[in-house]
């Protein structure tokens, strides 16, 4: 599967903003837009120019690169969003939150969304009871997530099981530690997703 492998901190650089792709080291003092809070390359510090368009592709790019997602299933989930009732821009948002991956990274079951994805692949959790190691598998309201038994063992799993309890988690989840898992309540308000997102403007991205 296609995924992207270079750095991750210098997509935060790039559009200017924490993007959280990196788990613990994003709230230390090693977090690179911190020390260099400047686009990365030879013009990053050069003037920024902000046609209209633009700005829509930045707004684009920075909510692709938060959830992790490619640009074709991006495109698709903008599809899906479009379809729906309601407004668009929120329904893409909250197609997004419900993949897999943030679901696990929201309950607090990995540092971020980047690790989630690969314990998903690990196989290490399941939906409903059934085993799914697809990191883009969408969650609806009433689904049960958790950590698969013969995974609770595994050196990271423990970790981040014993360090959950310090993550809040969004009201439209609910999670029960002594069980390792989590249910989606209800998808989520816009006031509920933080993702540092005009999305708006990626309607308008696609609307041209
Ligand atoms: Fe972004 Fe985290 Fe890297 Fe900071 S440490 S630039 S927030 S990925």
């Amino acid at each position: 599967m296609a995924r992207y492998t270079g750095s991750v901190c210098r997509l935060c650089r790039r559009e200017g903003v924490k993007l959280y792709l990196k788990g613990e080291r994003c709230f230390s003092d090693k977090c690179a837009i911190d020390r260099r809070p400047f686009a990365p390359g030879q013009h990053g510090q050069g003037r920024r120019r902000n046609s209209e368009y633009g700005l829509q592709l930045r707004e684009k790019q920075k909510a692709r690169r938060f959830y992790g997602v490619l640009e074709k299933q991006f495109e698709s989930y903008y599809e899906e969003a479009a379809r729906r009732r309601g407004i668009t821009g929120e329904n893409l948002l909250q197609i997004l939150e419900s993949r897999l991956d943030n679901v696990v990274y929201r309950l607090g079951f990995a540092a971020s969304r980047k690790e989630a994805r690969q314990l998903i692949r690990h196989g290490h959790f399941s939906v409903n009871g059934h085993r799914v190691d697809i990191p883009s598998f969408l969650t609806k309201p009433g689904d049960v997530v958790a950590v698969r038994e013969k995974s609770l063992q595994a050196g990271r799993i423990k970790e981040l099981l014993e360090s959950a309890e310090s993550r809040t988690v969004p009201a439209w989840l609910e999670r029960d530690l002594s069980t390792s898992s989590g249910k989606v309540v209800r998808l989520p308000a816009r006031d509920e997703i933080d993702a540092p997102v005009a999305e708006q403007l990626i309607v308008e991205y696609y609307s041209r």
